[in-house]
Order: structure tokens, then C-alpha cells, then sequence
């Protein structure tokens, strides 16, 4: 139980019904008010007092529309007003950085890809601020109200406090990033990890839309988890992680650069992967792999061919995932499992050995009905920035800042 929150507070509230109401016009819009009124379980007067303010502050607009099943004149119905709110959504990956302009629809406006060099002679720090400035000063002509940045990226981060503890590829050491932000743009910054913004994503404008409780699993160069339960992303705002990579699959396995031995990360990322595939291909004359070059792309093209080693090699991979997500699955008990991942290309092969796992180390009566299926996005890109705005107007969180001013 969190002590510190205070439900009953009367600003709380206000903030949890605008959000309410907000994602209600999102989801039905054009509704009138007295459907808004039934579906937020807020009585009228309420309704009209909440709507009159994102109104006058020009986050929703009156339309008329034909009620369904109606055939007299048309009702007013309300809409939201996205166009003239503009945010900042960035992506840091090794190595490049991509910011992105997008108005509160979440569409794009203006997208820069640039590289972002491991090491320079600033800090990182200010290398990033330089960059979110040289991006405003760039689309100046394109800007309306700005109203917050939203960063995600890899590695260790407070989500509530904007502390990146550490981050990988770069010499990053409690860096401060979303007060130095807020405090050079006057902004309120979301920062967020990228595997549990994309999960966010995913459920805002992808895969699992409308699913209560989600496991989403990324094998990539890393290996992660996000998980939404009860419709909340778990660890929202705290350190933002569902940490799997470093759980010990192998006793006896290889070391892990996190000091442990034979951790997810060393079986199941891409990159152990194609070092296994490597490893084994002396002693497979007949494999196709000999071929060509061995990528992530020749490797599942092989193992939907009915090569071997790449068949086993994958399939491999799908076993370490799924002992990871029966334990997982015994614990949320989610309806759907996404997995994010280059290995997608061989789903066919993938899938069949992670939900087989599942089903025979998972509790019966919990892993029978759950889908596992592909992430909408491949490469998300900054659509995880976007998710925290979203997600942060829906909670109201960002939708009073607005209203206020
Ligand atoms: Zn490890």
C-alpha cells in the first residue's frame, strides 16, 4: 500500500475525471455530453463544468453529428482538438538519437534521425540538450504550443525522478535529464525506459490494445519485459524495468557482463545467438547457412526452410523465453503475450516452441486461453514517446498542466 498517495484529494480528483473524460472523446468522440455523462459515471453538471474548461483551453471542440439509431436533427457532439499541440518525442538508441515532432493526435510532423557518438569531448548531458535546441530552432516555422518532451531509452532509470542511472553504450552516471530539460524548456519531461514505453505503445496504438493484463517480451541485443496489469504499466514510475535479462536460465553457463552466470541475455539475445549458430556450424556440413553471410536474416530464412542447426538454433531460444514467461505467466496471469524481436521474421518456428514451454511449466487453467502474438511494431521508433504523452493525458497528469496554462 502507498502511504503517501491521498486518494480523497480534491485536486487528485479533478485530475483522474478530466483524464476520464478526456480518453472517453478520445475512444468516442464525436459523444455528446450526456453519453459522457454515462460512460465516465460523472453526473452532468460535472460533465459540462469539465468540458467548458478543456473547451476554453482548446483540447476539445463541438461537432454535429447523427446519433446512432437517431434520425432527427443532429447532436452536438464533442471532439478533441490535437492540432495546434505540439510535443517533443525523442528515442535514444546506441548510437543515434531520433527526435520527432508530433501534435496531441500522436502524428508526426517532423522527424530528425541523428547520430548520437558513444564518446565526445561534452558530456552527454549537454550534447542532448544541444540537440533538443538545435531541433527547435530547425522547425521553428512548424511549431504550435509545445507542450512536454518525452525521452525514452535504454538502461537503468528512475521514470518518476528522470534519473538515468546508467546507460549502456554511453558513459552515463545519475545523470539528471529530465530536470535539465524542464528546466532549459520550461516543460514538463516524461523520461521512460524503452522497452516499457513500447509496451505502453503497444497498448495504446498496437497489439494489445484494450487488454487489461499484457506480458510484452523484447529479445533483441537485450533481453526485457513490460508488463500491464489491471490496464497500469507495472513500475510506471519507478525503476522502470521488469528485469528478466539477468535471471540465471544456465547454472553452468557462460558469464554475463552483469557478473552472473548463464543469465537470459547470455542465451537468448541476438547476439549469443548468432554466436551459438557460429559455434555449431563446423559440425553441420549440410546446414545452408554455409552459403552466405550468417545474420539474424539468413538465420530465420534457413529455419523456415527446414535447415537444421537455424531451426534448433531458434527454437532453442524459444525454450529459454518460454520457461522465463510460464514463471511470469503464473504470476500476472495476462490474456495476451507479445513478443518484440528481428526473430519475428521466423515466428513460425519461434512461437510454437515459446507457447509449448508455457503450456507445459505454466499453471493449466492460466496459460490455456492466452494469445501470443507479434508486436504491431517492429521498430516502434518514438511511438513509446508518444505512449507516455498519451498516457500521461489520459491519467490527467499532463491534461491539468494544459488546462491550467
Ligand atoms: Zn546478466
Amino acid at each position: 500500500m502507498n502511504l503517501d498517495s491521498q486518494p480523497g484529494h480534491i485536486d487528485q480528483i479533478k485530475q483522474t475525471n478530466a483524464g476520464v473524460v478526456y480518453r472517453l472523446i478520445d475512444h468516442y468522440g464525436p459523444i455528446s455530453r450526456i453519453e459522457l455523462s454515462k460512460r465516465a459515471q460523472l453526473a452532468p453538471a460535472s460533465i459540462t463544468k469539465i468540458v467548458r474548461e478543456m473547451l476554453d483551453a482548446h483540447l476539445v471542440q463541438e461537432t454535429e453529428f447523427q446519433e446512432p439509431g437517431s434520425r432527427g436533427r443532429p447532436a452536438i457532439g464533442l471532439i478533441l482538438d490535437t492540432v495546434a499541440w505540439h510535443y517533443l518525442a525523442v528515442r535514444i538508441q546506441p548510437g543515434f538519437i531520433t527526435l520527432t515532432l508530433r501534435d496531441l493526435s500522436s502524428r508526426t510532423l517532423q522527424e530528425d534521425r541523428l547520430p548520437l557518438a558513444a564518446s565526445a569531448a561534452m558530456p552527454l548531458l549537454t550534447r542532448l540538450q544541444e540537440l533538443v535546441d538545435a531541433f527547435f530552432i530547425r522547425h521553428q516555422h512548424l511549431l504550435e504550443r509545445l507542450t512536454a518532451i518525452a525521452i525514452t531509452l535504454p538502461g537503468l532509470i528512475n521514470a518518476a525522478s528522470g534519473v538515468v542511472h546508467r546507460m549502456p553504450g554511453y558513459d552515463v552516471q545519475e545523470m539528471p535529464l529530465g530536470e535539465t530539460l524542464s528546466a532549459r524548456s520550461g516543460l514538463p519531461v516524461f523520461v521512460q525506459h524503452d522497452i516499457s514505453a513500447w509496451t505502453l505503445a503497444e497498448s495504446l496504438f498496437g497489439a494489445s490494445r484494450g487488454a487489461q493484463d499484457v506480458i510484452q517480451i523484447v529479445i533483441d541485443e537485450t533481453v526485457g519485459a513490460g508488463v500491464i496489469s489491471g490496464g497500469q504499466l507495472l513500475h510506471k514510475s519507478g525503476r522502470a524495468l521488469v528485469e528478466i535479462g539477468h535471471t540465471q536460465i544456465d547454472p553452468y553457463g557462460q558469464q554475463c557482463y552483469c557478473g552472473n552466470h548463464g543469465c537470459l541475455e547470455t542465451v537468448a539475445s541476438t547476439g549469443s545467438l548468432l554466436q551459438l549458430a557460429a559455434q555449431r556450424l563446423p559440425a553441420q556440413p549440410e546446414s545452408r547457412l554455409h552459403q552466405q553471410a550468417l545474420t539474424l536474416e539468413s538465420l530465420c530464412q534457413a529455419a523456415l526452410q527446414g535447415d537444421r542447426l537455424a531451426h534448433d538454433v531458434i527454437a532453442g531460444v524459444g525454450h529459454h523465453i518460454g520457461r522465463m514467461l510460464a514463471m511470469m505467466v503464473n504470476i500476472f496471469n495476462p490474456q495476451q503475450i507479445l513478443i518484440g524481436s528481428p526473430l519475428n521474421l521466423a515466428a513460425d518456428v519461434l512461437f510454437p516452441a515459446v507457447s509449448s514451454t508455457i503450456r507445459q511449466q505454466a499453471l493449466p487453467a492460466y496459460s490455456e486461453a492466452i494469445q501470443l502474438a507479434p508486436a504491431a511494431f517492429n521498430d516502434p521508433g518514438t511511438l513509446g514517446a508518444a505512449a507516455l504523452i498519451k498516457d500521461a493525458m489520459y491519467s490527467g497528469h499532463l491534461l491539468v498542466k494544459l488546462l491550467q496554462g
